[in-house]
């Protein structure tokens, strides 16, 4: 259509044989006609380029359209990838969602977890169910309100929750994260895990707050037994070193804090190393249970007490009124130890030596205080058993010196620093030796001669005594064969044994020295000393009884200053008393004593044990033992201790004086 009207849109002048049709002849006809042929074919292909013109714009169009369509489908086929993508991972977080969910919901069931939700306007709390039931409580028993739900709370903890979800709701803390303990119906306590969050109205008023309620008691359970573990004794079930040493850490600053003063007190028990070899290591732990347990009742509990190990306890009171409580309380202390015990069937004396120190006036910081307390103890147990100090900066000098002594004595058996003295005892009626007493001198390289008196305490307590008195006992018993040997009249040599070389060993050690030495039983004795062989009598019976079965003499020293009743001195298997030198000295002087020392020795007589008087000095003394037919004397009266070869001397000339 739009070709054939652009044909007739051709202008006139190119169809000249149109316009003078009239006039024209056969040629011009024919010329015309060629000419009509001519413009008709040029219209044809001018047609004919514009056709093809717009065929090629059309096609161009098409092409491009094409293209554009082709790009859309890759885009599509792209988007549908994603969209599969999507999808899948859709799918993956549903199937995801689903697993958590009912993981939830099987937490929620399984677990301890309650919920609870507050209604802080209207001051009522739920607590769901499960929470209810887990403390074993009928749905009626709670009233769901808060108050009434804090009346199931340890008393204990009540305070502190108040202050914590005060503080909460106040803004002053961010978290609410509370543990506490819950009463169940059976009055037991559950440890709970209280968490919860607050909600808010649009104006920043509190609403609610909606939590969760775990049990956590197993946890704490744990907890406290990690606690017991680092802060406990685990053989008296009381407060140990650690514990003590923060206690008193804080004490000692809330002292100077507040200006006040309190007080520590240090114990230790007289002999332990020896009953714990005695009579074994299971009856040494009973015996620190009933130590531990006796104190504890006689303090009360206004005082912290600790076992720091072994057998020391210490006592803290945080806060003393006066100088004169800290009195009090050790007397009360010492007088518990001051009456016999029975422990596991066993009768005996238990004693503590104890010092005090006090705080902050003589020292500020834990290891000074414990140090001191320690020093204080270490003099009381100097003075003797069931003894009490209170600190002082010169005891420091004294304890320094005695350890030195210590460490000095450690030297003293491989350096030959010990040597033995002999002091005979003569038969009372003829004045013959009837045996020599060996008595053991330290003659120490730079401090001269020290006496027994000075370092065998300390011997005793650091438990070097088992050494040196296993070689005092050698060398007594070689000595005395050596003399035998050499010909002189045959004579007992009596021995001081400490009470804490007896021990089941004892017997077959002391058959061991006298095979060794070659010397007969007979021309053995022992001193033991009444005091100490007391305290555990029924074990050491049975040990004296076989040694004395073996043929070594028995002679019990000290006698009369011991706690010995009569039915006691009938068990001990002894052959000899010695009587205590106070009674000697006071012979001459006091009615009272004279009477006692003629009481002493028609007892011993009655009991058919001899009787040696020591440290007779005077002549009166001589004729007063004489008049009360005592057997035998020994004293400077008649001779000091003398050294082996003085003793030698004397053998050889003279066996009475
Ligand atoms: P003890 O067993 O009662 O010994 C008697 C002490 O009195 C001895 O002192 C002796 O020298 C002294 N003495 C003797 N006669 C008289 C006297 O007439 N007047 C005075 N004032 N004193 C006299 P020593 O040797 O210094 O011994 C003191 C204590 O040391 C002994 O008392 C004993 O308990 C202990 N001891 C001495 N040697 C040994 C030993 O070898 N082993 C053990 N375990 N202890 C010993
Ligand atoms: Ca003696
Ligand atoms: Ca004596």
């Amino acid at each position: 259509m739009r070709l054939i009207f652009l044909a007739f849109l051709v202008p006139q002048k190119y169809f000249p044989a149109f316009v003078n049709s009239k006039t024209s002849s056969a040629m011009v006809i024919n010329q015309n006609t060629s000419k009509l042929i001519l413009g008709i074919t040029v219209i044809i292909l001018l047609i004919l380029f514009i056709v093809k013109k717009y065929v090629t714009h059309l096609k161009d169009k098409l092409y491009s359209n094409y293209q554009q369509l082709l790009r859309a489908n890759q885009e599509l086929a792209v988007a549908k990838e994603n969209l599969q993508i999507n999808y899948n991972e859709l799918l993956d977080k549903q199937s995801a969602l689903i697993t958590s969910e009912e993981r939830y919901r099987l937490a929620v069931e399984t677990a301890n977890d309650g919920l609870w939700d507050w209604d802080l306007q209207e001051n009522k709390c739920y607590i769901s169910e499960r929470w209810k039931e887990r403390l074993s409580l009928p749905e009626s028993a709670i009233v769901n309100h808060y108050e009434v739900w804090l009346g199931q709370m340890h008393p204990e903890d009540e305070a502190r929750v108040r202050q914590l979800v005060k503080d909460y709701l106040e803004g002053k803390t961010d978290k609410y994260y509370i543990e506490y303990r819950l009463r169940d119906a059976f009055d037991n306590y559950i440890w709970t895990l209280s968490i919860g969050k607050l909600i808010k109205d649009q104006f920043g008023n509190n609403l609610r707050m909606v939590g969760s309620h775990t049990d956590i008691t197993e946890r704490k359970e744990y907890e406290e037994k990690i606690y017991k573990m680092a802060y406990y004794d685990g053989l008296t079930n009381i407060p140990n070193r650690s514990y003590m040493i923060e206690k008193l850490d804080r004490a000692i600053n809330l002292s100077i804090e507040l200006n006040v003063k309190g007080a520590l007190f240090f114990l230790d028990l007289d002999n332990f190393k020896q009953i714990n070899d005695t009579l074994g290591h299971d009856f040494g732990d009973q015996l620190l249970k009933t130590v531990s347990d006796r104190l504890i009742s006689c303090i009360g509990s206004d005082f912290i007490m600790a076992r720091l190990g072994g057998d020391e306890f210490v006592i803290l009171k945080e806060i003393i009124t006066s100088k004169s409580e800290v009195e009090e309380t050790a007397q009360r202390i010492i007088h518990l130890f001051q009456n016999k015990w029975i422990v596991e069937e066993n009768e005996m004396f238990v004693t503590v030596s104890m010092g005090s120190t006090i705080f902050p006036d003589d020292g500020k910081s834990v290891r000074k205080i414990l140090k001191n307390a320690d020093t204080a103890m270490y003099c009381a147990k100097d003075a003797g058993k069931n003894a009490y100090n209170v600190f002082d900066e010169t005891m420091l000098e004294t304890v320094l010196v005695r350890k030195e002594m210590e460490m000095d004595l450690r030297k003293a058996i491989e350096c030959h620093e010990f040597k033995l003295f002999y002091q005979p005892y003569f038969k009372a009626n003829t004045r013959e030796i009837a045996g020599i007493e060996a008595l053991i001198r330290w003659f120490h390289p730079q401090k001269g001669l020290i006496s027994p008196t000075e370092f065998i305490p300390i011997a005793e307590e650091t438990g070097l005594i088992t050494g040196i008195g296993e070689w005092i006992l050698r060398e007594a018993c070689r000595q005395n064969e050596e003399w035998q040997k050499k010909g002189y009249q045959k004579i007992a040599v009596a021995v001081n044994i400490s009470t804490l070389q007896i021990s089941h060993n004892s017997p077959q050690l002391l058959k061991g020295i006298l095979s060794e030495s070659g010397l007969e039983a007979k021309w053995l004795q022992i001193e033991i000393t009444e005091s100490e062989v007391m305290e555990i009598v029924e074990e050491n019976i049975l040990i004296l009884n076989q040694i004395r079965e073996s043929g070594i003499k028995i002679l019990l020293d000290d006698f009369g200053t011991g706690y010995s009743s009569l039915s006691y001195l009938k068990k001990l298997p002894l052959d000899m008393v010695k009587i205590d030198r106070s009674f000697i000295l006071d012979i001459e002087r006091q009615e009272k004593e004279i009477v006692i020392t003629e009481d002493i020795i028609s007892i011993a007589h009655k009991l058919n044990l001899e009787v040696i008087a020591e440290g007779v000095e005077t002549q009166e003394q001589v004729d007063y033992l004489l008049n009360h037919e005592c057997d035998f004397l020994q004293g400077f009266f008649f001779i000091e201790p003398l050294c082996a070869e003085e003793m030698e001397g004397l053998l050889k000339n003279n066996l009475s004086l």
